[in-house]
């Protein structure tokens, strides 16, 4: 079996009232099994234990930015997995300098059960490791499992902000976080098998979206146009959108003909060469 396996534990957008925040699971055929962002809250655990993912099934964390919605629920994971399993190995968190110092802060400022935290990582009251933060700069390669490595790029949101693409076996998985229309976004998508793109509105209401450092379901369709990918799932959705998100699909169909789709909490799907 040589085919991604993709789980939107969360696709709400901050401010949605329907839906978890941005987390997704990645399931490589090698083996590797990756969290992209971390949601808020409880909802890594319940969204989880929903689809049958534990969290102690996943030791590595590809982290976009600092906003809440995309970290808040990593101290709970960290938790319940140190609870689980208290020697099992450290959350590795994957990210820049800016978005771990924020981690670092909140981690502080919760006190769940990483107590004794550095520039290297947590520990937790009995000076077991619970967390390792590796400091990645935009465009640097990390080796995540036998044949899964994963570079990030810079994106137009927050200080700190990075988009990551996850290559294996020769599947390529690009994944914006949040941002605006990036061309650095369209540049390290180029070819890539799938594009999982925030859109907050449609086009329509582009500037008030531009404005809150957001992209619009036309702007996912013209980077995924622009890049050439294979397919385009988008994320990140705003409460108006939930029950009916057609119109984003409409919108991104003005730029790319490939399959557009708009994900929903525990969508699935599976990516494989083509
Ligand atoms: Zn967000
Ligand atoms: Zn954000």
């Amino acid at each position: 079996m040589a085919d991604v396996n993709i789980t939107f534990l969360g696709t709400g957008a901050g401010n949605c009232v329907y839906r978890n925040h941005t987390a997704i699971v990645l399931d490589c055929p090698d083996g590797t099994k990756l969290l992209l962002d971390g949601s808020s809250g409880n909802s890594l655990l319940r969204q989880g234990a929903a689809v049958g993912i534990k969290p102690e099934e996943y030791d590595q964390v590809l982290l976009t930015h600092n906003h809440a919605d995309h970290m808040g629920g990593l101290p709970f994971l960290q938790g319940q997995r140190t609870l689980v399993n208290p020697d099992g190995p450290p959350l590795r968190v994957y990210s820049t300098d800016e978005s771990l110092d924020a981690l670092r802060s909140l981690c502080e400022a919760t006190r769940m059960r990483a107590i004794s935290i550095d520039k290297e990582g947590a520990r937790d009251h009995e000076g077991r490791p619970v967390f390792k933060w590796l400091a990645t700069p935009a465009g640097h390669a990390v080796e995540l499992g036998p044949s899964t490595h994963a570079s990030s790029f810079p994106v137009d949101h927050i200080e700190g902000s990075v988009g990551w693409r996850v290559e294996c076996n020769g599947v390529s998985v690009v994944f914006s976080g949040d941002t605006r229309f990036s061309d650095s976004l369209v540049t390290a998508s180029k070819g890539a098998t799938i594009l999982i793109h925030e859109a907050l509105s449609t086009g329509e209401n582009g500037q008030a979206t531009r404005n809150r450092l957001h992209s619009t379901s036309a702007d996912a369709g013209r980077a995924a146009a622009m890049a050439g990918v294979r397919e385009l799932v988008m994320t990140h959705i705003d409460s108006g959108f939930h029950a009916d998100p057609q119109p984003l699909i409409d919108d991104a169909r003005k730029y790319f003909d490939g399959p557009i789709s708009v994900a929903h909490d525990l969508y699935q799907v599976s990516v494989g060469k083509s």
